[in-house]
């Protein structure tokens, strides 16, 4: 009830105090503010995503705009000779208004990134995108193998043979590479799993799954009890830092992220900026109260 309220109020409220709350989790307006943390993230042995804030545009010559943000961040950490990669969200070059050009965006940038051997990382959004984003993904993955990857959400129930699929189209030649997320929308019941355990024992089994089929993994997540049982995991498989990563987002459980770190696994930090950093937060709370509550602990802590 109180998350509600607050969720409410957040839009009315002035950005000024919007931004004490949202700082913590977006690293600022401009590519320079996500250069700053990625190197403050480096000095700590932590690799990024970048990820330029917006999403579902209402017209598609707003596409445009996007993609030469994404062609001019990739430029800007290259001169930098900062490694990264790059994280987007394919409504935002218009995916549900027409796909061809969506796929045409995605592709330059894809092949900007061949070009520097990095990776673009392709998020998964609602569930009335999946279908389209792991299209996009499939027709990207056969042209750049080793620079595109896809996420897989372990809430949908389609997620079993989403993976199969993922692993008809793995080979030594044309690897695939996942990001594991419990998944962020909130999905109607008839398609996704509710019940938060549950969500976690189909995590570990999406998670056995890809570490069986030696597919690529980043594991995204901040529950502790996911990060103890992918351990497990990749002991008893004795994998190497060519078979996974734990994945988290900028200022969330930064000392589980600093112990796994010490434990001597890959991490990389998903980062992003953006002018739209209002509008995203405040819509991200609007569809996913509890996420109030994770803001206002976050104060707490802090005070
Ligand atoms: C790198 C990365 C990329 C992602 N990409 C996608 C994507 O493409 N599509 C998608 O649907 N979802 C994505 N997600 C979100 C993901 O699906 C989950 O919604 C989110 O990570 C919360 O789930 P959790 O596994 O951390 O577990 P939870 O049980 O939700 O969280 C575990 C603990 O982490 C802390 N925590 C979690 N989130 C926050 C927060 N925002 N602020 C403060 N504390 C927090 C809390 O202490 C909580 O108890 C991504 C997540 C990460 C880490």
């Amino acid at each position: 009830m109180i998350n509600k309220i607050i969720v409410s109020v957040l839009p009315y409220l002035p950005k000024k105090f919007v931004w004490i709350f949202s700082k913590r989790y977006i690293s600022g307006e401009s590519v320079g503010d996500a250069l700053r943390v990625a190197y403050q993230l480096k000095e700590e042995g932590t690799r990024v995503t970048i990820d330029h804030l917006g999403e579902y545009i209402s017209d598609l010559s707003q596409a445009k705009g996007v993609k030469e943000v994404y062609i001019d961040m990739i430029d800007r950490f290259e001169q930098a000779g900062l490694q990264a990669t790059y994280s987007l969200k394919p409504s935002s070059f218009g995916l549900q208004i027409d796909s061809e050009v969506c796929f045409a965006h995605v592709r330059e940038i894809v092949e900007k990134v061949h070009g520097c051997h990095s990776f673009v990382r392709i998020d998964m959004e609602d569930s009335s995108c999946v279908d389209a984003e792991l299209e996009l993904y499939r027709r990207l993955h056969e042209l750049y193998p080793a620079n595109v990857g896809i996420v897989i959400q372990a809430y949908l129930n389609r997620t079993p043979s989403d993976l199969e699929m993922l692993a008809k189209l793995h080979s030594k030649e044309h690897p695939v590479n996942v990001r594991l997320c419990k998944g962020i929308y909130v999905e109607p019941e008839s398609i996704a799993i509710k019940d938060r355990k549950e969500i976690n024992v189909h995590f570990m089994e999406a998670l056995d799954f890809l570490f069986k089929n030696r597919i690529y993994v980043g594991i995204a997540t901040h529950d502790r009890s996911l990060t103890s049982g992918a351990q497990e995991l990749i002991q008893r498989y004795s994998l190497t830092d060519e078979d996974y990563e734990f994945q988290m987002l900028y200022g969330v459980t930064p000392e589980l992220r600093k112990e796994l770190l010490a434990a001597g696994h890959q991490m990389r930090v998903y980062v992003p900026f953006g002018k739209q950093w209002f509008g995203y937060s405040t819509r991200r709370l609007k569809e996913n109260p509890r996420m109030a509550f994770y803001i206002i602990k976050a104060l707490f802590y802090r005070g």
